[in-house]
């Protein structure tokens, strides 16, 4: 008897054509990618909005967050090249995809986190993989610096996105979606923290498109591999930060930043000059959101159509929101935001925000009755 396996077992095999990956390369992976695209109806309705409005839920990949897009492809070529340790320094998805990805290949991760800074869902995945965990009494940026420093006397692939493959893995989001609509949508909005995923996206997007940008010639060394052109469009790309983590909008590297979006919380991004480029190619642009308002829309996210983000991935739905009411996104134009992370990797968040519609009652048949009668009216 004869079957035909049909298992989808990852992006590293599903789009090995269109990756910088040599073809004896074995895949580390955990079968990522391949998330949904929902159209949200309640959501687009409750703002008026006559387009099509759509979140890419990459909560839904192996870890939570879109990093094992990017993690599945550079670890696949760490492991190549020999490595026996990777490094990383971390917000907290990054380290909770590098801690996956190492094990799943047998080789050791460490991990820089800034202390009390990341959400314990994100530390608790890191420690459960087996990463060394290291807290720096410092914050991202600090952590960022040690870990170029140290790589450069141990024997450690670095996997954050300067590692060039972690942008390619991670660009495939933006096959996903011409191949879910048939086009690029008109607007891509995306949380913007080191700039890596937006300008991820955009090289993802111009392949398919069959147009040059700065993104790619940047990443020149890595060509070879399959660009063949499936569309005719790119989209608009708008990068939303938090407010109190605004580099892009400052103009420069911001010194403390703050923020309740703690994956966002970068004031140093180490791919500026990629996500300009993005930005002046796409005909885009970069805005900011109060903490207060992203958490609004992460709570009326969850509410209205019943996906829950973190609040980092909020930012992107919430820009977008704002832009639209104000007609700067276009009427009756398609746009997709990336929700970038999961909401249960940070309760805390909610729970600090308040328990509405928690009540609490004796444990009698009359008194639940009461309560569900109080909300039925
Ligand atoms: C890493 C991360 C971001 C920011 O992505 P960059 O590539 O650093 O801009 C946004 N949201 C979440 C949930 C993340 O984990």
């Amino acid at each position: 008897m004869t079957r035909t396996i049909t298992r989808y077992s990852g992006l590293v095999e599903h789009y090995r054509a269109r990756l910088p990956l040599t073809a004896d390369t074995r895949a580390i992976s955990l079968a990522e990618g391949r998330t949904p695209l929902i159209k949200l109806e309640n959501l687009a309705r409750e703002i008026g909005f006559e387009g099509e409005l759509y979140v890419k839920f990459e909560g839904l990949n192996p870890t939570g967050s879109f990093k094992d897009r990017g993690m599945t492809v550079a670890v696949t070529q760490a492991v190549h090249e020999g490595a026996r340790a990777i490094i990383c320094a971390s917000t907290g998805n990054t380290s909770a995809a590098a801690a996956a990805y190492a094990a799943r290949a047998g080789i050791t991760a460490f991990v820089l986190i800034p202390e009390g800074k990341i959400a314990l869902g994100k530390l608790a995945q890191a420690v459960v993989h087996g990463a060394v965990v290291v807290q720096i009494r410092g914050n991202f940026d600090d952590g960022m610096r040690l870990v170029k420093e140290v790589a450069e006397t141990s024997p450690v692939a670095i996997v954050n996105s300067i590692n060039p493959f972690r942008l390619q893995g991670q660009k495939t989001a933006a096959f996903e979606i011409v191949e879910a609509l048939g086009r690029a949508p008109d607007y891509h909005c995306i949380p913007v923290g080191n700039a890596g995923n937006i300008s991820a996206h955009w090289i993802g997007y111009s392949e398919v498109s069959g147009f040059e940008t700065a993104a790619n010639v940047l990443t020149a060394e890595l060509r070879g591999y399959d660009r063949s052109k499936l569309v005719d469009n790119r989209p608009k790309m708008v990068g939303y930060q938090a407010a109190g983590s605004a580099p892009f909008m400052r103009g420069g590297p911001v010194r403390d930043p703050e923020t309740v979006a703690t994956a966002i919380r970068i004031g140093d991004p180490q791919s500026w000059d990629l996500a300009w480029a993005v930005q002046k190619e796409s005909g885009g642009w970069f805005d900011e959101c109060a903490d207060a308002d992203i958490l609004a829309v992460q709570r009326r996210l969850a509410e209205l159509d019943g996906v829950f983000c973190e609040p980092a991935s909020a930012t992107s739905l919430c820009g977008a929101i704002r832009d639209i009411k104000a007609g700067r996104i276009a009427p009756g134009s398609t746009v997709v935001c990336t929700l970038t992370g999961n909401g249960l990797k940070d309760p805390d968040i909610i729970v600090k925000g308040g328990l509405q519609g928690v009540v609490e009652v004796p444990a009698e048949r009359s008194a639940v009755e009461k309560a569900l009668l109080a909300r039925l009216g």
